[in-house]
């Protein structure tokens, strides 16, 4: 994957259409592959939080979310392609979870923004099998009973809506426990999606 490192942050400068076909790749693979969708607020929080600098060195991929990124990438003499928001994101991996027969499982958001963003993705790409939706509002104790809940579909595309400060740590403790070869958090686009 070729990168600018942004403060130490190793950011893709892939486009939407090379980080799909390599996400595919990643998805065939079975192996864990975190996703991170970055924006300045989660460089900074890498910068003064050495826990989350782990999680970010750590992930498989890091894409370039917001312009704020794209403008440092600029600056530093390594242009980035264009903007990989994770809203786009989420919905070009649904059109190739369609073609390819995925099984997709939703985490995060409320109870009723959960099942409606699985109805209208359900409606909107009806090859895709949502195998599970979930809120996101459970407590540590919770976490294996939904680790299990989730391996026990064995999904293909994990996508979680909690917040950054709680989906990124969530997803990187629980990468290898939760039998998903692509988990990405996916900040607030369930409440988008199911507007
Ligand atoms: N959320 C959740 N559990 C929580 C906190 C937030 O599922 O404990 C959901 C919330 O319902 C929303 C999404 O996470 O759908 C993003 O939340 P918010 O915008 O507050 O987080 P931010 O993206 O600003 O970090």
């Amino acid at each position: 994957v070729p990168t600018v490192s942004i403060f130490g942050i190793h950011v893709s400068r892939w486009g939407m259409r090379d980080t799909v076909n390599h996400l595919c790749e990643a998805v065939e693979s079975g192996r864990p592959h975190q996703v991170i969708t970055a924006n300045p607020i989660m460089v900074m929080a890498a910068l003064e939080d050495p826990a989350y600098n782990v999680i970010m060195q750590e992930a498989e991929l890091i894409v370039p979310d917001g312009t704020g990124v794209v403008w440092a990438a600029q600056k530093a003499g390594e242009p980035i392609e264009e903007r990989v928001p994770g809203i786009e994101l989420l919905h070009e991996l649904m059109k190739e979870g369609q073609q390819r027969g995925w099984k997709v499982y939703l985490l995060g958001s409320t109870k009723e923004v959960i099942q409606e963003t699985a109805l209208r993705l359900t409606e909107q790409y009806p090859g895709v099998a949502i195998v599970g939706a979930r809120d996101g509002y459970f407590g540590p104790d919770q976490d294996q009973e939904v680790i299990d809940g989730i391996r026990s579909v064995s999904p293909h595309l994990l996508f979680v809506a909690r917040g950054a400060d709680t989906q990124e740590p969530w997803i990187h403790k629980y990468k290898h426990s939760l039998g998903v070869p692509l988990m990405m958090g996916v900040g607030g686009s369930f409440d988008v999606i199911s507007g």
